[in-house]
């Protein structure tokens, strides 16, 4: 048998007990899983730093020195603190423990040489370690002053005295078990080519490593493998996909088309939105079918993209949907793609759920007999009963609530799929997108159309209200309309509503002379969808909301965004909300408010968002300051983050490569047949078995 395959009870030093909670715990249930659960950082015990050289803002340290006196002071009912004053011959600092004065004094004696490794703080002007790790120099072994590992553990494993420590040193007795190389999972052609390690080195070294380079290369080659295998997956699935499914060829550019740009554009398409009708051009006319993600930041013209690529299906024959999230929003679309087309002698309607009865049936009846040319409409296009006569393109407008599920039901309304273009405000940074989309091709509008004011944004605090109101009524006296927006927090519902009822309540009370729209998450569809409609018509000029306007609502003249509560949300999240601001001719404003007590990483954030309007710089921080799992928007799109080591807002690079190399081998052997890469499709296969979620993305 492997010997990686061993149960973990059998290695020294585990035995029943610790392996129910190393099982439990980690999931550590073999030697494999040990030797794969990777420290999350190491400390170079090479170095000794003299106690002259220390400061509180240094992370962990090494130092080395006596104990010259130990000393108690009392700190509660018989509770006692022991300082130990140590030296090292160039300065003196102070060992603290808070409890357990036997103890210490059972294990530290004084004028013996100690190896004391721990966070450096200060008390009282001078240099402390509380409860640091103390080794016996002269016992210290040679090993165990190189790069410490840094392993993750929970409390119940602390409890039961698997800590960081011990599991270092169980990976330790594991790596000194294994007498044969680990198996090698990359061929000699990826590993030479971008100077990776083994994987037999890089396994040793990631526990194990004698320097800080080896911690880099063992990081390095583990990462990549990972997220290589990733993208082979992806990548597979899609080949596969491709060679099932042909794409409609729609290489015609026709009358519709033509008359559209010649005619009716009433401007000139910025230099983005030509690249990327060019892009969707070349996939459409490419005879495979189309997959794209059009990413651009609000308002700067993806409808209008959108609009040219149904036109071109039109022009070959076929018909076009426009699917988006809310019936607001979808009669929102109508209006834009009616106005645009005016003249020309396209049908386009609306179905949605409140389209009913006889109707319904009118709207059922032209899809069928291909006489509407557009539908637009909400998810309820995706119903069986709505049959094409020949569906050729699809849009959908902002991409999370749209999973692969509700893809596959569209590819089934035309004998082959139609071509799909997921437009989405959101922006997610490329190396995501290539983890979680590997599938879907994506087209960026880095570009605004000319002449816009940007969002001015404003951090205030919540003591400036009554300055904040007056700016309000003056803007709303310009003739402008204003959000309001409270935060929702989880933990509690009702009082979240309770919090935006109260506060609705005092609004009105402070502005009297206006009239307000109140929507939350927890209305009805169509009372919210009617409050929304006044706001949108103009019959009330403040919306206090909850984030449930967070996506698509197009009010033009609403200029003012104000945010209470700021600091409750994330970064994406506010740059999404301030989005709806800033769509018309004049200067808009998205204000946040917060109370002065703001943590380093929340005022991080409301200073990005004053900064920059840049949806992809804020979407990268929101991505370094929370994590990908958090990215709104991500989590339902089917690729598992349960990567073991790899981090995809910092290995941005890695992914890149890991993405080119695995494109290479699919365009080389699509049929998985060439033997120099059946260790690949084998490892793929393994992987499938076990690892990740692979089939949440087929
Ligand atoms: P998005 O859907 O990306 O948020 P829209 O397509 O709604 O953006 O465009 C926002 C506004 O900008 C619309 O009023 C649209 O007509 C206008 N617009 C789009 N492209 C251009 C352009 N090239 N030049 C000027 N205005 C444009
Ligand atoms: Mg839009």
């Amino acid at each position: 048998m492997d010997i990686l395959s061993q149960d973990i009870m059998y290695l020294q030093g585990v035995g029943p007990r610790k392996k129910e909670i190393l099982s439990r715990e980690l999931g550590i249930r073999t030697y494999r899983d040990l030797l794969e659960y990777f420290p999350y950082k190491y400390v170079d015990r090479t170095k000794v730093y003299l106690i002259s050289e220390l400061s509180p803002d240094m992370p962990f340290v090494q130092i080395k020195g006596r104990i010259i006196r130990f000393e108690e002071t009392e700190t509660g009912k018989r509770r006692k603190r022991v300082i130990a004053h140590f030296t090292d011959g160039h300065g003196i600092c102070d060992l603290v423990w808070f409890n357990g004065t036997k103890y210490v004094y059972q294990n530290y004696q004084l004028n013996r040489e100690y190896v004391v490794f721990g966070k450096p703080g200060v008390f009282n002007g001078r240099i402390q370690f509380s409860h640091p790790d103390i080794d016996d120099a002269a016992q210290l072994q040679l090993n165990d002053m190189g790069m410490q590992p840094f392993y993750i553990t929970t409390e119940k494993m602390k409890k039961a005295g698997i800590t960081s420590r011990a599991v270092e040193k169980l990976t330790k007795t594991l790596i000194g078990k294994l007498s044969e190389p680990l198996e090698e999972t990359l061929p000699p052609f990826i590993t030479s080519h971008l100077h990776l390690i083994s994987r037999d080195a890089a396994l040793r070294k990631i526990h194990y490593p004698r320097s800080v380079d080896d911690t880099q290369r063992a990081r390095v080659r583990l990462k990549f493998e990972e997220l290589f295998y990733v993208q082979l997956n992806i990548l597979r699935y899609a080949s596969d996909h491709r060679r099932k499914y042909r794409g409609y060829i729609f290489n015609r550019i026709g009358a519709q088309f033509n008359w559209f740009y010649t005619h009716n554009l009433p401007f000139e398409l910025t230099g983005a939105q030509k690249r990327v009708m060019h892009e969707i051009r070349a996939d459409m006319a490419g005879g495979r079918q189309m997959n794209r993600l059009l990413q651009g930041d609000v308002g700067s013209g993806k409808t209008l993209v959108a609009l040219m690529s149904m036109l071109i299906a039109i022009d070959n024959g076929y018909q076009a949907c426009m699917m988006a999230p809310t019936e607001i929003l979808a009669e929102q679309h109508l209006q834009t793609l009616r106005n645009f087309l005016k003249g020309m002698n396209l049908r386009i309607e609306l179905l949605t759920g409140i389209i009913k009865g006889k109707r319904r049936r009118e709207v059922l009846d032209g899809l069928m007999d291909g006489s509407i040319h557009i539908v637009v409409g909400t998810h309820a296009l995706l119903e069986d009963k709505v049959q094409f006569h020949r569906l050729g393109m699809a849009v959908v407008d902002e991409q999370h609530r749209f999973g692969v599920a509700q893809r596959a039901r569209l590819w089934g309304k035309s004998e082959n799929p139609p071509h799909i273009l997921v437009m989405t405000a959101t922006p997610i940074p490329r190396t995501l997108a290539m983890t979680i989309y590997g599938d879907l091709d994506v087209s960026v509008i880095d570009e605004l159309p000319p002449g816009r004011k940007p969002i001015q944004t404003l951090h205030k605090y919540d003591d400036q209200m009554p300055s904040l109101y007056n700016g309000i009524r003056q803007q709303i006296h310009l003739g402008r309309q204003v959000y309001i927006v409270y935060p929702l927090i989880k933990e509690s519902e009702r009082m979240d509503l309770k919090n935006l009822e109260d506060g609705f309540a005092a609004l009105c009370d402070i502005f009297p002379e206006f009239r307000l729209s109140k929507v939350h998450g927890k209305m009805k569809d169509k009372e919210k969808e009617a409050e929304m409609q006044k706001f949108v018509s103009g019959q009330t000029q403040i919306l206090v909301a909850t984030t449930v306007i967070e996506v698509g609502v197009n009010v033009p003249n609403a200029s003012v965004m104000v945010i209470l509560d700021a600091q409750r949300f994330g970064l994406s999240q506010l740059h999404q909300l301030r989005g709806r601001v800033g769509r018309g001719a004049d200067q808009s404003y998205c204000i946040l408010v917060t109370s002065h007590r703001l943590t380093k990483e929340t005022s991080r954030r409301i200073d990005i968002m004053c900064e920059t309007n840049d949806g992809f710089e804020i979407a990268e921080a929101d991505l370094k300051l929370r994590g990908p799992g958090d990215l709104e928007g991500t989590q339902q799109s089917g690729i598992a983050f349960d990567l073991k080591i790899a981090d995809i807002a910092r290995d941005g690079q890695i992914v890149q490569m890991a993405r080119e190399e695995a494109q290479k081998i699919i365009d080389d052997d699509p049929d998985c047949r060439k033997s120099e890469y059946s260790l690949l499709w084998n490892r793929l296969k393994t992987l499938r078995k076990t690892n990740i979620d692979w089939a949440s993305i087929s």
